[in-house]
């Protein structure tokens, strides 16, 4: 973080760099001091320090400036800095200017040039300056800016990147003096939202994933076209993977969006293995990323794998962009997609205030609403636990009779010890409505038959999930659901699946193709939890390093 600005502008060269020496001499070692020679120069300088989040402490202004004078400037700096304090420097006494000065911009000083000796003169003023500033100083921020629409998809989507990556941010809505501010000195416009500004002051316009982990410094790219095991989704049974695979120099992951999977939107998993007090997915998520990346795992984020390829023993995976990688070996660790819910009105208001899965970057915006929680099972019972903590009160619609056979004991007692959370069985969503976000839902009562409408701001789904395997279609045998069957269920009538080349049957997680393998939620009659999605990613690289001995 840099140290706060202390900037002078006038028009004379030699006045600016006396008054700058002055300012070095006493307040150098706190303070940067930056001199502009005229108006425009110095709010482009302040644009920078706005879009690198640094602070002004303090503006001294000349009042007789050609093109723009000293009024005019601190106005359009206010716009900037409107903490900043303000004084106008002038050459005599000039009863109007001051007047002006005092209306129009709130001045806090009005300073005689010269100011010889500044001890007497210059330095008491600006102590002054210090000093109020100090009272309530502009909020320095080193991380990434996001300015964004409350109410719009693409800028939840950044939002949610940014954040199931563990990337540091600070959002502002383009409804805040703040976030107008950033988007004037990034000469950006409402169309241009979200807009993204970096530590380093770059401002990226309606960011793509990609561009948005390339300034998060996240690796997008692959540093080798050839590795001996590949593992495609970065959820636990993919992390799982990648750090007993990169313990023992097998390295590389492939991840469409962030790390993390479907765990790592779960608000607390209270049922993983040495968490005794539960653990967020997210902080799960980040432990694992950094574990992974300590034993030299690869990760590669925002790439979707959309075709894999034997070329006779590698097995080559296709981005979306053409471009490929190859390996001796393949995990896959795809994990599921939520479904959507399929209702009217839905669809157009995904990421403005219908949800899927916890989207916890919205937990704040859900302060003294009503939330609706879309589900049965475990994911739904802890996003009604979380979202009770913010919410004035959270309906859980569950489309059965009861919770006791989707759901674990353990989340039904919390649920009921929660009084702000109302369970509805027999209970689904007929139809959600809104104009530009969503303002009401339509709930179907299938005891009753009634359809009754409430206001809602948010809804939140979770009702389970399909593998996204299409991409696999002719390299590795589905069953009907798109799951992908390995090992034992591969063997029919005793016959190994069709096409395998291997003189003995398919390993435990081996897929129809020899040295594809499947871990966790994507497999064929796996157990959707996080626990055996680890195991599996563990076990899954045993098994490579079989194959691989093999050949
Ligand atoms: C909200 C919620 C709460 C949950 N709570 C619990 C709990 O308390 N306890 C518990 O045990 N389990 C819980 N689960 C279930 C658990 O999270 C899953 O069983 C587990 O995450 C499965 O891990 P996975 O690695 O197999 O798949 P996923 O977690 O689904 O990860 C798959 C990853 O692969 C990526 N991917 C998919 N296709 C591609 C492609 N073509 N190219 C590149 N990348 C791709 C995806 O983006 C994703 O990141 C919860 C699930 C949810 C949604």
């Amino acid at each position: 973080m840099g140290k706060p600005v202390l900037l002078s502008v006038d028009d004379d060269p030699g006045v600016s760099r006396a008054v700058a020496r002055d300012l070095r001499r006493r307040y150098g070692e706190d303070f940067r001091v930056v001199r502009a020679a005229s108006g425009d120069e110095a709010l482009a300088a302040l644009g920078e320090l706005k879009l690198r989040g640094d602070t002004v402490a303090a503006l001294l202004a000349d009042y007789r400036m050609p093109q723009m004078n000293g009024i005019e400037f601190l106005e359009q700096a206010m716009d900037l800095f409107p903490r900043a304090r303000r004084a106008l420097l002038t050459a005599y006494a000039d009863t109007d200017a001051a007047i002006r000065a005092i209306n129009v911009v709130d001045v806090d000083f009005y300073l005689l040039k010269p100011w010889d000796p500044p001890e007497e003169k210059l330095y008491p003023v600006v102590d002054a300056m210090i000093a109020s500033w100090r009272d309530s100083p502009d909020a320095a921020v080193s991380d990434v800016k996001l300015v964004g629409h409350r109410w719009s998809a693409p800028s939840f989507r950044a939002r949610d990147f940014l954040a199931r990556n563990a990337v540091p941010y600070r959002w502002y809505s383009v409804d805040e003096p703040e976030g107008q501010r950033l988007l004037e000195a990034a000469e950006a416009g409402p169309d241009d939202v979200p807009v993204v500004i970096t530590p380093d002051g770059v401002v990226l316009r309606s960011p793509t994933e990609a561009e948005l982990a390339a300034v998060a410094g996240l690796s997008i790219e692959p540093s080798a076209d050839f590795y001996d095991l590949i593992v495609v989704g970065g959820g636990p049974a993919g992390l799982g993977a990648a750090v007993y695979g990169a313990s023992e120099g097998l390295r590389t992951v492939v991840e469409r969006e962030a790390t993390g999977g479907q765990a790592g939107q779960s608000s607390r998993i209270e049922n993983y293995l040495g968490f005794p007090d539960g653990v967020s997915g997210g902080q799960l998520a980040e432990r694992a990323r950094r574990q992974a990346a300590k034993f030299g795992a690869e990760m590669l984020l925002t790439r979707d794998c959309v075709a894999l390829e034997p070329h006779g023993s590698k097995r080559v995976l296709r981005f979306a962009d053409g471009s490929s990688i190859a390996a001796h070996a393949v995990v896959l660790a795809t994990g599921v997609s939520y479904r959507s819910l399929g209702v009217a009105g839905a669809d157009g208001l995904t990421g403005r205030g219908v949800y899927y899965g916890s989207a916890m970057t919205e937990a704040a915006e859900c302060a003294d609403q009503v939330v609706f929680v879309v589900g049965g099972a475990n994911s739904a019972g802890q996003a009604a636990v979380y979202f009770a903590r913010y919410a004035s009160s959270v309906h859980l619609l569950v489309r059965g009779p009861s919770l006791a056979d989707s759901m674990s004991h353990y989340l039904i007692e919390q649920l009921a010890e929660t009084g702000n959370v109302h369970v509805h069985t027999c209970t689904t969503v007929a139809e959600a409505h809104g104009d530009g976000h969503l303002e009401e839902v339509t709930l179907h009562d299938a005891t009753t038959g009634e359809q009754t409408t409430y206001p809602a701001g948010h809804l939140f789904v979770f009702i389970g999930g399909a593998p996204r395997t299409d991409w696999l279609d002719g390299a590795v045998v589905r069953d009907a659901r798109g799951f992908i069957p390995t090992g034992p269920a591969l063997i029919e009538d005793g016959r190994r699946p069709h096409g395998w080349t291997l003189d003995r049957d398919p390993y435990f997680l081996e897929s129809s193709l020899p040295g594809v393998f499947v871990a966790g939620d994507a497999r064929s009659e796996s157990v959707k939890r996080v626990a055996s999605a680890v195991g599996e990613g563990a076990m899954a690289v045993t098994l490579v390093h079989r194959y691989l001995g093999e050949r």
